[in-house]
């Protein structure tokens, strides 16, 4: 038996959780239930994080978490517990199949059969917020080497283990040349290792647009984290309903489980939803954990009831579908399934489907790095951007001076356009003059210089080169 911890969420998840145990327990998987309690109710307890401390005990004793959708209560103090727990347990892998079962369930793509794998901890999802102005505030988009490192090469090897042909990666490398650069350049240098499996970049947008388009031109897909959260959804609702996808959150210790889905209060117990999403997420964790035949026992009952019409009401269609059914009597005809396969949809067969065992990130030798510059953030409230050049070039000394003043990443100064509109957050760039190194005491004086002219400082960020190549991006316009 092996002991898993489930949470029944909010919203639908009862009722999807409830019918999704009914069939694991019906199938025979050799499981032991830990429940225990997440969500809104301890929200609304008073516990910000939405999640009691003996519950992350039992989630890291049982490694092993099938979590239902939960609510995260709107406004602020509340953090999303879905993402606390990928980030706190080092779940980096989020994999999220999406597969057409034409002529069975309505859909424009019959024949999509992709998986998205994306990247869970990073990104813009840091939750580092800050408001710097009266008029802007910013999120820090963190991507880092291991994390590019970790996900690319689960995106290979799941690739190789399931016999796909082809990894696709998404990114907007174009714009954000340092941040999804670095995905797209980890990416290519493990992509060599694989030369079996082909390997291809899109930019993100054209890309997304030909997803939603062809989605047969796609086999496996890997993007750094928002991406992967908005066109899981896509991909998802494309096959037919957003109901009918799970997920898997695949960590080196932990995994989580769960339906791409959020908890649809507005179903909520009403006996409506879908417990598909779910208990394709809980047949990911069955074959993680191997339980295979009770994987395969499932999913081909799973796929025998869709293709005998039995269908909730997000896939039912008046004239192809047979009978409208709730989540307790779709999971009961499922359950009466176990056993059969489908005869038209290609039954499955998971002699392949453990948990993938993947090398440790090795660290790099470090670089060597040198301070070239420092951009200091002001806040100013004027408009004309001469004026504030002339009085950031009165704390340029020692060598030091100002060599660029961007608003909203664009040149302003020297020589801006008066049509660029610009906010009263000012990047001010200061060099040397003949580009060598310049010193953290540089940085120093610069922010007492400024304090002695009056200049509203917000923060500053270092100009590094890593082993001789400039590691910042330049000003637009520049
Ligand atoms: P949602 O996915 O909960 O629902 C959107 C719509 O999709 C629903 O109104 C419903 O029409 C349909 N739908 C979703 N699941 C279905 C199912 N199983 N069967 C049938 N129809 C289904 O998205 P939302 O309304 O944006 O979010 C509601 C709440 O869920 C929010 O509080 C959000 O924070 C939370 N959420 C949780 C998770 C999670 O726990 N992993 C993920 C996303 C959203």
């Amino acid at each position: 038996m092996r002991k898993i911890t489930v949470a029944k969420g909010d919203g639908i998840g009862p009722e999807i959780m409830d019918a999704t145990l009914g069939i694991l327990l019906a199938a025979g998987a050799k499981i032991e239930i830990e429940e225990i309690e997440v969500g809104e109710k301890v929200y609304l307890a008073g516990n910000t994080a939405g999640i009691a401390s003996e519950s992350w005990e039992t989630i890291r004793r049982n490694k092993i978490f099938l979590k239902a959708p939960i609510t995260t209560p709107q406004g602020g103090g509340y953090k999303s517990l879905n993402v606390t727990t990928r980030k706190f347990l080092g779940l980096y892998s989020n994999v999220r199949p999406c597969k057409s079962l034409h002529p069975f369930i309505k859909t424009k793509h019959p024949i999509m059969d992709l998986v998205i794998i994306r990247e869970n901890e990073e990104d813009l999802y840091a939750g580092i917020e800050h408001q710097q102005t009266d008029e802007v505030v910013q999120c820090l988009k963190l991507i880092s080497r291991p994390g590019c490192g970790k996900i690319v090469r689960y995106a290979f090897e799941y690739a190789k283990q399931q016999n796909r042909k082809k990894v696709t990666c998404f990114t907007k490398d174009n714009i954000m040349k340092q941040t999804d650069g670095l995905f797209h350049r980890v990416f290519d240098e493990i992509a060599k290792e694989y030369p079996d499996i082909e390997n291809e970049h899109w930019i993100i947008d054209i890309g997304a647009a030909k997803m939603a388009d062809t989605p047969e031109a796609f086999d496996v897909i890997v993007m750094p984290n928002l991406y992967g959260d908005v066109l899981s959804d896509v991909a998802a609702q494309i096959t037919g309903s957003v109901g009918l996808a799970g997920s898997a959150n695949i960590g080196e210790e932990c995994s989580m489980f769960e339906a791409i889905h959020g908890s649809a209060p507005r179903r909520a117990g009403q006996n409506l939803a879908n417990p598909s999403g779910l208990l394709q997420g809980a047949i990911m964790m069955l074959n993680h954990i191997g339980e295979t035949e009770a994987a395969e026992k499932i999913q081909n009952a799973w796929l025998k009831t869709l293709e005998d019409g039995i269908h909730t009401y997000d896939v039912f269609e008046e004239g192809s579908s047979k009978q409208k059914v709730g989540t307790k009597e779709f999971a009961q005809a499922v359950i009466e399934n176990l056993g059969q396969k489908p005869s038209i949809l290609k039954p499955v067969s998971y002699s392949n489907n453990l948990a993938l065992n993947l090398p440790k990130y090795k660290k790099r030798p470090p670089a060597k790095k040198k301070l070239v510059g420092v951009d200091i953030f002001v806040h100013w409230n004027g408009v004309d951007p001469d004026e504030i050049g002339e009085n950031l070039k009165k704390i340029g000394k020692n060598g030091i001076e100002l060599t660029m003043i961007t608003n909203r990443g664009i040149k302003v100064w020297p020589d801006g356009f008066s049509e660029t509109f610009c906010t009263d957050h000012w990047r001010c760039r200061f060099k040397r003059t003949n580009g060598s190194e310049i010193t953290k005491q540089n940085i120093n004086e610069l922010l007492k210089y400024a304090i002695d002219e009056n200049i509203d400082t917000i923060k500053t960020e270092n100009l590094y080169e890593f082993d001789g190549v400039q590691a910042y991006s330049m000003g637009q316009g520049q």
